[in-house]
């Protein structure tokens, strides 16, 4: 994929060819209440904890410095005090999985010691849970939930005084607390106060205090392109940006509120018109009382008792008389002054979008050594005598291949070349010897890279008599196949879709040849492909189009049969990449293919017409401290044993994105026990 820059949106470019102010016009919006103030007098961001379970149906969770946390009534008044370090974000998510049950959990920022902080609540009383944690190592200061609508993952999101963005995956430590651990991190250069995230869409929004307003995508396996949706100057912001907030409706009535704190106003962005501004509004207190600088926000969709009967906005007020405290905007006032619709009041728990099912990896290789899009495609030999002693072939394309274990250790690399694609055969005969085959696309020298694979030595030997040229720009995919009479045969393709195959031949002296027996194009750029030995079918993806079928043979001939168009599957998306069987035997099995474009793959069956049976995706296991897989570019399928934990075989992909914590490229280890449960296939016994 191509690296874009920074994303100018239309409504960012009408917003900064536009008037940068509307300071004169925005109009009034009173608070329906104020909390009493925070005791220290410091109040720098709240949220409303709805509670049906509450007469008043919720209540307003407030930082308060170094005192901690207040909890107020919606009424206002100011019900307990917990400490909490020097609290100065909070957010709060409903329905989260937790040691005895699902719940209610909150996350504080504490800047004293530069720790996240959980907590759970019920009946209006907090309780923490889990130890604080090793510090954070940056100065944080906003602190936000996002869930990931891909899997449902929890996330936490801190950001700092450095720009720092941290995210994190939450889960159960299994002992009734939380733990986390480093997802990604990414960067702005300078100060970033606030944050918030919408579960539904995936959209993480972050408030670079002296720059502007950013979207990103909160799933960490997506590529972080940045979106900037206002800024300070160009944009409207007049000089610092305050709190965020997300006011959810439902459909036609979603908004985006940001505060303009040095104007005292608050902006409005219609998130169904690409974030286009729609107005401003100057909040004050209950008795019009001006705020002299809006700081953090917060919204809730939920009903709550009165005039919040669509749910209100939070705002912080650091400068009210009497000290700093919370005004409760409700949301159709906010909205009814910039004629915008209110929507409906929203449930508690919106309803988990529909999600393919999911598994985890049990393992996961060392990192390959090429920075950026490097690790390719694997290949499995596998070790019949002692399956735990099985081998994975991996690619790294910027520069060489790699020998794995069981364990995802590296036990061989060699740096022969660019080598894209890679596959392996047993029982290659070779002066009078059968042999691990194992070749490879090599973009370096645009040759067939041959080895033979000593198990002994746990070793690949170079065994190309000479280089093998493919006689191609650009060589690309590349697959296996060995026929009944035991020929074996290497398809390899140029990335302008033309493929070619090559018969292995016995140089007689312990090397191979290749000999061209047949070229055939596709109409655009292929690179997945595999070869079924046992009905002489080879499976070819078309990246762009959709997966073919056509014989294997070298005399079979050009037709082609269309397994499936990405075009007549909505659980496709492009590109489709790797391609690879799980063999049941007696001609029964899986087809799987990476659809790239949607982090997922799909199964097919072997035998018939190839029905789709289903697809899955691959995702984040936090206790476990493995990654999701995105962006799978090869994979392999074997229904061998291999050891424990695969019995019955395994998927190996590439992950385009390593992370838990971020590092260079690797591939997982999917057992397909895991794959069987969660599509409801058979295993091989
Ligand atoms: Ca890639
Ligand atoms: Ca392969
Ligand atoms: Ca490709
Ligand atoms: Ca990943
Ligand atoms: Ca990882």
């Amino acid at each position: 994929m191509a690296r874009r820059g920074l994303m100018l949106t239309a409504a960012t470019l009408a917003v900064m060819a536009g008037t940068p102010s509307a300071a004169q016009e925005a109009p009034s919006v009173t608070a329906a209440a104020a909390t009493q103030p925070s005791a220290r007098n410091e109040a720098n961001q709240a949220v409303i904890v709805a509670d049906p379970a509450l007469a008043e149906g919720g209540v307003v969770v407030g930082t308060a410095g170094m005192d901690g946390l207040d909890v107020f009534s919606l009424a206002g008044e100011r019900l307990l005090t917990v400490p909490a370090g020097e609290a100065v974000s909070v957010d709060v998510r409903h329905d989260v999985d937790l040691a005895g049950g699902n719940g209610t959990l909150l996350v504080t920022s504490d800047v004293a010691t530069q720790t996240l902080r959980f907590w759970t609540i019920a009946d209006g009383a907090l309780t923490e849970v889990g130890a604080a944690g090793e510090s954070l190592g940056y100065a944080v200061e906003g602190v936000c939930f996002a869930r990931d609508p891909r899997d449902g993952a929890l996330y936490v999101v801190g950001v700092g005084d450095g720009g720092e963005i941290d995210q994190r995956l939450v889960y159960a430590d299994g002992e009734g607390g939380i733990a986390t651990r480093p997802a990604r991190r990414l960067a702005l250069p300078s100060s970033l106060k606030f944050c918030v995230a919408d579960d539904r869409t995936g959209d993480l929004y972050v408030a670079e205090e002296a720059v502007g307003l950013w979207r990103f995508p909160s799933d960490p396996e997506a590529e972080a392109i940045p979106e900037l949706i206002d800024a300070v100057g160009l944009g409207r912001v007049t000089e610092e940006l305050g709190g965020l907030a997300l006011m959810d409706g439902g459909e036609g009535a979603r908004h985006l509120i940001a505060s303009d704190a040095s104007s005292g106003q608050l902006f409005v962005y219609d998130r169904e018109a690409d974030h286009a501004f729609v107005g401003a509004v100057t909040p004050t207190g209950p008795q019009g009382e001006a705020i002299a600088e809006p700081g953090g926000l917060s919204a809730v969709g939920q009903a709550l008792g009165g005039a919040l009967s669509n749910g209100a906005l939070v705002v912080t007020d650091e400068d009210a008389e009497g000290g700093a405290n919370y005004k409760l905007i409700p949301v159709s006032t906010l909205l009814g002054a910039v004629d915008r619709p209110v929507g409906q009041p929203q449930p508690l728990t919106a309803a988990a979008p529909e999600r393919m099912p999911a598994v985890t990896a049990r393992i996961e290789t060392a990192p390959v050594a090429g920075y950026g899009d490097a690790a390719d495609d694997p290949a499995i030999w596998v070790n019949a005598a002692n399956p735990a002693a099985s081998l994975v072939i991996g690619t790294d394309k910027t520069g060489g291949l790699y020998l794995y274990d069981m364990q995802g250790q590296v036990v061989q690399h060699l740096t022969d070349g660019k080598m894209n694609n890679v596959d392996v055969r047993d029982g290659v005969s070779l002066g009078g010897e059968e042999i691990v085959l194992v070749a490879a696309s090599n973009r370096t020298d645009k040759s067939i890279a041959m080895y033979r694979l000593d198990t002994e030595a746990r070793r690949l030997v170079n065994i190309a008599d000479g280089p093998q040229p493919t006689d191609q720009g650009d060589p690309y995919g590349m697959c296996l196949y060995q026929d009944a009479e035991g020929g074996t045969f290497v398809f390899i393709n140029d990335s302008n879709g033309e493929k070619r195959q090559w018969r292995v031949v016995d140089a007689g002296n312990s090397r191979v040849r290749t000999e061209r027996v047949r070229d055939f194009a596709f109409s655009s750029q292929v690179e997945g492909c595999v070869a079924d030995d046992e009905t002489g079918v080879l499976y070819v993806a078309e990246e762009d189009v959709g997966l073919w079928r056509l014989s294997a043979a070298p005399d079979g001939g050009m037709g082609m049969e269309s397994v499936q168009a990405i075009a007549d599957n909505p659980a496709l998306k492009d590109d489709l990449e790797g391609v690879a069987i799980y063999d049941l035997g007696g001609g029964r099995g899986y087809i799987v293919v990476s659809s790239q474009g949607n982090d997922s793959y799909a199964v097919y069956r072997r035998e018939g017409d190839q029905a789709y049976l289903g697809s899955f995706v691959v995702v984040a296991d936090g206790p476990g401290g493995i990654d999701g897989i995105s962006e799978t570019d090869g994979l392999e399928v074997t229904s061998r044993n291999l050891g424990p934990g695969f019995e019955h075989g395994a998927m190996i992909a590439q992950d385009g994105r390593n992370l838990l914590p971020n590092a260079r490229q690797n591939f997982k280890y999917v057992s397909w026990t895991d794959i069987a449960r969660a599509l409801d296939l058979e295993v091989r016994r």
